[in-house]
């Protein structure tokens, strides 16, 4: 299986680690997990030269590292402080307390409280009550998500 480059690898750790404490998130409490979405972030990065979401299968990446939404972070952790496993809290558990109902973050988890609720959601201007916008999410993948 293909390797990211090391330096790709260093910047997506420094970039993570950083997002993580200004969003008051945590690395996933396995460490593998955190591992396999950085590196993913990392391949991207050397396939892209933009740190497309791992999480999610796209029909065209090369068109999809075109928009911003699922550049790491995402419109969804901007605006809902929502990702399932890099930026999470410290049990593990995605927050899904902003998501609009419907969302299936919501369905899956029920609502999950923010801890740190001073923290992230730069785009928070952005929330809606109803999932429209999600109908465009790229199926995820069972690689990594
Ligand atoms: S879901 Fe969003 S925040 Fe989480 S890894 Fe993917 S792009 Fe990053």
């Amino acid at each position: 299986m293909a390797e990211p480059k090391q330096e790709s690898l260093d910047k997506m750790w420094k970039y993570v680690k950083g997002f993580a404490e200004k969003s008051g998130t945590a690395m996933h409490p396995m460490p593998a997990v955190t591992e396999a979405v950085v590196k993913g972030l990392a391949m991207h990065m050397d396939e892209l030269g933009k740190p497309l979401c791992p999480c999610n299968f796209y029909k065209d990446k090369a068109a999809e590292a075109k928009l911003r939404r699922w550049m790491c972070a995402c419109d969804e952790m901007q605006i809902y402080k929502y990702c399932r496993l890099l930026f999470v809290r410290e049990d593990g558990l995605p927050i899904t307390e902003y998501l609009p109902e419907g969302h299936e973050g919501r369905e899956v988890y029920g609502v999950v409280t923010d801890p740190t609720p001073e923290k992230g959601r730069a785009l928070k201007h952005k929330a809606t009550a109803t999932p429209t916008s999600l109908d465009e999410t790229p199926a995820s993948s069972s690689s990594t998500s």
